[in-house]
């Protein structure tokens, strides 16, 4: 396998986004690095197993980081540890710990740095925005078919009027 054969495989296997802070390609303006998710520098391999698909923010604050007691003070990986276990975002854009390995995860990776506090708060509102359109699109469907109603009663009144108007005639 190709080094860009593998760089694929990554890419595509964490869905072009970073998996430590979940920021896509495209809103970094680039393809993303590879991560060593067991640095070299600390005995991991180069095997497609311990990459890791990562922004160059996360790339950098991670370096080359790996805890020597591997308990509580360890990395999540983002593929083998039930994220959502250990932190959720909150309403504000904000990761908020659940368990004490996700507080040290946040605070290590530095995920409620400002501008991914911003990235979060923009997605959220989006999706909120959608659901707003979707929901206007119902409303708007209603009153059209009010609107179809009307009119066959209209038509029907003014038919009605036609009759007698013919017959008093
Ligand atoms: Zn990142």
């Amino acid at each position: 396998m190709t080094e860009q054969e593998k760089r694929e495989i990554v890419r595509q296997s964490f869905g072009y986004c970073c998996a430590y802070c979940g920021v896509h390609e495209n809103e970094v303006g680039s393809e993303l690095e590879l991560d060593h998710f067991h640095p070299r520098a600390a005995g991991g391999s180069d095997d497609l197993e311990n990459l890791v698909y990562c922004c160059p923010a996360c790339n950098r604050i991670k370096s080359d980081f790996w805890p020597s007691d591997p308990t509580v003070r360890r990395l999540l990986h983002p593929q083998r540890d039930v994220i959502a276990e250990h932190f959720r975002e909150d309403t504000d854009g904000r990761l908020i710990a659940l368990t004490q390995t996700g507080a040290f995860y946040i605070e290590r990776l530095r995920l409620n740095r400002p501008p991914l506090i911003a990235l979060r708060q923009a997605r959220a509102e989006r999706i909120s925005l959608r659901l707003e359109v979707n929901e206007l699109r119902v409303a708007q469907a209603k009153l059209q078919e009010q609107l179809v109603a009307r009119d066959e009663q209209i038509n029907e009144i003014v038919a009605q009027l036609n009759r007698l108007l013919s017959n008093n005639g």
